[in-house]
């Protein structure tokens, strides 16, 4: 039988976007119905950042144990090699993912979020229908947060399908690929392909820019690089993917010189970048401007139409889980009547390579830093206590610190190094409290801990450096 809700807020998409705008929402006290297609969690819990970082995981342990039982590693030996079972892999994997789409649903309920499964179609700017079990449910609202996310781009000449495959698949693979390889060496090719390399797969890149990650600079990337070179990953740099050869088993590649190579595979993981859930749900009904493939907000992530907010990758870059949660807290407060505006300054980045990289606020390299006076130092990974019995001190790791040289505030922190992500939310905070490096020199850091590395990075740009 075809319903209809009256609501206060409508939500649409489950993601962290608009499941942490629905949970906002529901302790402000405001009614709210959260609709969404698929499973909630969106894209970061179900099918990104969490799976694909248990994967990571398990590779590096299954990396370690390798090299225990091969050359031995720090005195252990292993007295056989350790063996994978991919789909028991898989199955440990869906269980972190249902645990937290559970949990989810649980948070949601307290809430007393109202969440309707389906798929939500837009007739106009405030009123959805969806498809329910049991006939239609229409929906109208007084506020809209529009949280569709995104998903992975598709090459024209180079569709998914069988083999070749989006990140999605490639975390639900029943066999480990020997073979496998990885289109574009963005952060999302690249922390698959050194996790698949770290199972045992075959892994080359190809990579149409003269460089991997082409976000961060020559240094930060030089570790990354490096590791791929040492651990037999192939590279292909200035190379085009081109499509399927014609047994459709292999992918055809031109090289930076023009020449065409086809490369077997028994996977093809496509990962190009990923683009903004724009298409197939009225979208065009509501009435909104968009910014180029993006929806346009502004700095409450209010979108051209009255009442109508959007959050999350359907708006713009960084397209990452931390900015998604923050606009969809935010959003729901302003509906709440607090005053609330998004600062897009300073949103911390990880890369979850081998070794990982952290950068927080502006790089050197950046047009803004380069139009002022700076100074920048670094302090290597070599150098600290904690980095050294962790194994992770000859990786050519460090932490850069890049600050305003008239009033030394920090405008910018970076980290290339084993563990260095846990180091992110103070590099953060550092951005966030506006901290100058008499600040960070002045503050006890912890010894033994990667974080002494920061703090000597303040202290060797004040040109007094202890450890080095
Ligand atoms: P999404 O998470 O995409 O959620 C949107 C939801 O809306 C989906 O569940 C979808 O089903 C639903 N939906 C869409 N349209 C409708 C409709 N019409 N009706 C009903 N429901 C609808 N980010 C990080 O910060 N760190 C990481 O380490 C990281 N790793 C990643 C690894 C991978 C492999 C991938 C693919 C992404 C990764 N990301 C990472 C990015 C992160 O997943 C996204 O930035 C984040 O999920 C965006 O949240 P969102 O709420 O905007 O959208
Ligand atoms: P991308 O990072 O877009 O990389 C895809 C790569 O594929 C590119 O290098 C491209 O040259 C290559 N490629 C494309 N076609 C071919 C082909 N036919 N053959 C070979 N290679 C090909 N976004 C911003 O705009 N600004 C930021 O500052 C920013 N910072 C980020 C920092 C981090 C740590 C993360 C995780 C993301 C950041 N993002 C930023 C967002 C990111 O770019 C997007 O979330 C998303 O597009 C990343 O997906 P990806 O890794 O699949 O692709």
């Amino acid at each position: 039988m075809a319903e209809m809700i009256k609501t206060k807020l409508l939500i649409i998409g489950g993601g962290p976007g608009g499941y942490v705008a629905g949970i906002r929402a529901g302790q402000l006290g405001l009614d709210t119905v959260l609709v969404e297609g698929d499973r909630l969690g969106g894209t970061c819990l179900i099918r990104g950042c969490i799976p694909s970082k248990a994967f990571i995981h398990a590779a590096g342990q299954f990396e370690e144990m390798t090299h225990a039982a091969s050359k031995g590693l720090h005195g252990i030996s292993l007295k056989s090699q350790p063996e994978l079972n991919f789909a028991d892999l898989v199955k440990w994997k869906e269980s972190i993912v249902d645990r937290l789409n559970t949990g989810v649903t649980g948070l949601l309920k307290r809430a007393k979020v109202r969440v309707v499964p389906g798929w939500a179609k837009f007739s106009d700017a405030k009123t959805c229908t969806v498809a329910g079990k049991d006939g239609d449910i229409t929906i109208t609202a007084e506020h809209v947060i529009l949280a569709n996310g995104s998903k992975s781009v598709e090459l024209a000449f180079l569709p998914f399908g069988g083999h070749v495959i989006s990140s999605t698949e490639a975390l639900m693979l029943p066999v480990l690929p020997k073979k496998l390889v990885v289109v574009g060496a963005g952060y999302i090719g690249l922390e698959m392909g050194i996790a698949f390399a770290k199972f045992g797969s075959e892994v080359t890149v190809v990579e149409a820019l003269d460089r991997i990650l082409p976000l961060y600079d020559a240094p930060l990337v030089a570790p990354v690089a490096k590791w791929l070179k040492d651990n037999g990953v192939t590279v292909m740099l200035g190379a085009k993917a081109k499509g399927l050869s014609k047994d459709g088993k292999s992918l055809t590649v031109e090289d930076k010189d023009g020449k065409t190579a086809d490369l077997p595979a028994d996977n093809i993981l496509v990962t190009v970048g990923r683009k903004p859930n724009t298409e197939g749900w009225g979208l065009e009904n509501m009435g909104v401007d968009m910014d180029g493939r993006f929806v346009k907000v502004d700095r409450h992530c209010h979108t051209s139409m009255k009442n109508v907010w959007a959050v999350g990758d359907l708006v713009g870059e960084p397209m990452l889980e931390h900015k998604a949660a923050h606009q969809g807290d935010m959003v729901a407060e302003i509906i709440a009547g607090h005053r609330r505006e998004f600062s897009h300054e300073f949103i911390p980045a990880v890369c979850f390579t081998e070794p990982e990289i952290v950068s927080a606020g502006l790089l050197p390299s950046d047009e803004a830093a380069k139009a002022q006076e700076t100074i920048s130092a670094i302090f290597p990974f070599g150098a600290n206590g904690r980095a050294l019995s962790m194994d992770a001190g000859d990786n050519g790791g460090f932490v850069r610190v890049l600050a305003r040289k008239s009033d030394h505030r920090i405008l910018g922190i970076q980290a290339v190094g084993a563990h260095v992500a846990e180091m992110s939310g103070e590099f953060s905070l550092a951005l966030e409290m506006g901290a100058t490096l008499e600040d960070i020199a002045g503050t006890i850091h912890v010894h033994p801990t990667l974080s002494e590395a920061f703090h000597e990075s303040a202290l060797r740009a004040l040109g007094h450096a202890i450890h080095i």
